[in-house]
């Protein structure tokens, strides 16, 4: 028995993500006194694989295989469920981002196992296997018992902190079998946006709404977000109405984000939008009306204007930074 993470990794390499993820799979290993093992899945360096180990992974398994070039949840799936059969791993772990979420729920099905999606606290137990994750779109907490014959979690980006544990690795090649009818639909084509900080990965987020009336008002978001080194996204009718590209999306139909600093600007702050970003350490949220939900669930608010309030926002941190 060994506890099985699938650490994605993007053109090679792995992200800040990949690293909370094994730390907090190391820390149920240790709880459940088994061994931790990561998952990886194309071409990556000998280096950045022995980068793994520094996060208590005793073992990484890579699998190699053309038919694995671009990702598609069924495939994946099922390359990760047969190395889990394979290990005899009884909790399997990813990331809960899109394919995280894509390939867990699969994999769940596949082994008659339990998926508990979302999660960001250590299980309070092993025997029987209790997590709290959240619910009602984040609005309250609930303890869930996994009573399949494996457990699968999907851990939300940014909500265990990285817990260095070097470990002596092994690294090892492990080939599994594709069923050509899983590549029945597979991408022609992709096109990836490139040079951008992703912001699933960001630590701040620069968030814009139909608040600011037009995508050629984006300029102000981008400065404040340059000077913070953060990156920007949008309420979804942002996106329907193409003032930004669908890729900064978030909510409950878009990325679910969880940064340290949250800045909601001319956004009203409807369930539906708060679901996908109420697990930010901090948000802040700037608009004219003081009634808007935002404010309910902000930590700090601002009630004016954005376009007066964000270029002086702006300024006062070049300054602060200035002088620091
Ligand atoms: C099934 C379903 C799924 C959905 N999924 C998502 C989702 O994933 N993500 C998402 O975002 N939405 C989603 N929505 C839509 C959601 O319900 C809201 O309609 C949407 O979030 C509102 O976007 P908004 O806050 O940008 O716009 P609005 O609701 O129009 O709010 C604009 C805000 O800007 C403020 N404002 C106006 N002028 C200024 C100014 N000068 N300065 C400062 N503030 C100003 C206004 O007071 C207002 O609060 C979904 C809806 C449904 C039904």
């Amino acid at each position: 028995m060994s506890v099985l993470v699938y650490t994605e990794n993007w053109d090679g390499k792995f992200k800040k993500s990949s690293f909370e993820l094994l730390s907090y799979a190391n820390e149920i290993a240790k709880k459940a006194n088994t061994e931790l093992t990561a998952l990886t899945i194309g071409n990556v360096s000998e280096e950045e694989l022995k980068s793994l180990g520094k996060f208590g992974a005793s073992k990484v398994l890579v699998i190699k295989d053309e038919k694995l070039k671009d990702f598609i949840a069924k495939t994946y799936s099922s390359a990760i469920a047969q190395v889990a059969e394979k290990l005899d791993s009884k909790i399997i772990i990813v990331a809960n981002n899109v394919s995280g979420r894509a390939v867990a729920a699969r994999i769940s099905v596949k082994l008659d196992g339990s998926f508990a999606p979302g999660v960001m606290h250590l299980p309070s137990s092993i025997e029987p296997f209790v997590v709290r994750k959240k619910a009602y779109s984040g609005k309250a907490f609930s303890d869930f018992e996994l009573t399949g014959k494996v457990t699968v979690l999907s851990l939300n980006p940014n909500s265990f902190k990285l817990i260095e544990d070097a470990k002596g690795i092994t690294i090892e090649e492990i080939t599994v079998e594709i069923n050509d009818a899983d590549l029945a639909a597979k991408p022609k084509s992709v096109e990836k946006a490139t040079g951008k900080l992703l912001i699933t990965e960001a630590e701040i987020l620069v968030s814009g709404g139909r608040g600011l009336k037009g995508p050629e008002n984006w300029g102000m978001i981008e400065e404040l977000a340059t000077t913070l080194g953060a990156a920007t996204c949008c309420s979804r009718p942002v996106a329907d109405l193409e003032w930004r590209p669908h890729e900064e999306h978030v909510g409950q139909t878009g990325k679910v984000v969880a940064p340290n600093l949250y800045i909601a600007v001319g956004i009203s702050g409807a369930i539906q939008h708060l679901a996908g970003v109420n697990s930010s350490k901090v948000m802040v949220a700037i608009n004219t009306d003081e009634e808007a939900p935002f404010f309910e669930a902000a930590d700090y608010g601002i009630i004016g204007d954005a376009f007066k309030v964000v270029p002086a926002l702006n300024e006062a941190i070049k300054k602060f930074k200035a002088h620091s």
